[in-house]
């Protein structure tokens, strides 16, 4: 039970330390902190769900998901770039990352998701952290919910992240991570470590409200690369100088 708070306290610590440290950094020229030797060595792979012609879920309100996908994905980046934490962005910009040839809609969102798989699995150690919004006709529904692709060291990692966001975020989240329904393409055909994070409900107003503003999605992207730069499997100890075996 100490050993848990103890760990939950250095989250949150290193939580609100990356999302100071965000904030500061967005309003420099320049990185402040040099990077650190606490960083994982394995690449993680960051994934802005959707994008381009296919914006994903819309909320009722005209919110799109691959843009709030996008902009917690590019406030990742700055974080985990202050800490030079290996990482890499499936993308950066409002795009879908289909082949020229793709024409229709549906065949745009295959070729997207194919070349994503191709990009993830080139990646050698990588680690998936693939960022999406939730949507469900009833609109008391929030929270953050972590899911598991069905590969070694998954469900250790959703686990974590959603205790991350409990510990640092929403303490009402009772949330427990769950394993990806197998109709999700991408996270079912790839091999490597891998996460989903709906980081919310555009469905729910409050929450949708919170969502788009940028402080709040500086705070998310602070706790996953928390709850990353602490997971197990990257070095629970790091933070105490122990290598990591
Ligand atoms: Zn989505």
């Amino acid at each position: 039970m100490k050993r848990l708070f103890g760990s939950a306290a250095v989250l949150v610590l290193t939580a609100f330390g990356l999302t100071a440290a965000l904030g500061y950094f967005c309003r420099q020229s320049t990185p402040v902190i040099a990077p650190s030797s606490v960083s994982p060595v394995r690449p993680l792979i960051l994934d802005a769900g959707h994008g381009g012609e296919d914006g994903g879920a819309v909320s009722p309100s005209g919110t799109v998901e691959s843009q709030i996908n996008l902009a917690v994905v590019l406030k990742l980046d700055d974080v985990l770039g202050l800490y030079g934490a290996p990482h890499t962005l499936l993308r950066g910009e409002d795009v879908s990352l289909h082949d020229p040839e793709a024409n229709t809609l549906r065949e745009k969102k295959v070729s997207d998701l194919k070349n994503r798989v191709t990009a993830i699995t080139a990646t050698e150690g990588g680690t998936l952290l693939s960022i999406h919004q939730n949507s469900y006709p009833d609109s008391r529904y929030h929270g953050t919910q972590v899911f598991y692709a069905p590969t070694e060291g998954s469900q250790d990692l959703a686990r974590h992240i959603q205790a991350a966001i409990r510990a640092a975020l929403q303490p009402e989240n009772s949330r427990e991570c769950k394993q990806i329904p197998d109709t999700v393409y991408l996270m079912n055909h790839i091999d490597c470590p891998a996460v989903l994070v709906e980081c919310g409900f555009l469905t729910n107003p409050e929450e949708e409200a919170m969502l788009c503003e940028e402080s709040y999605q500086k705070k998310l992207a602070a706790v996953l690369a928390a709850a990353w730069l602490t997971a197990p499997e990257t070095g629970e100890d790091v933070f105490q100088g122990t290598a990591v075996p």
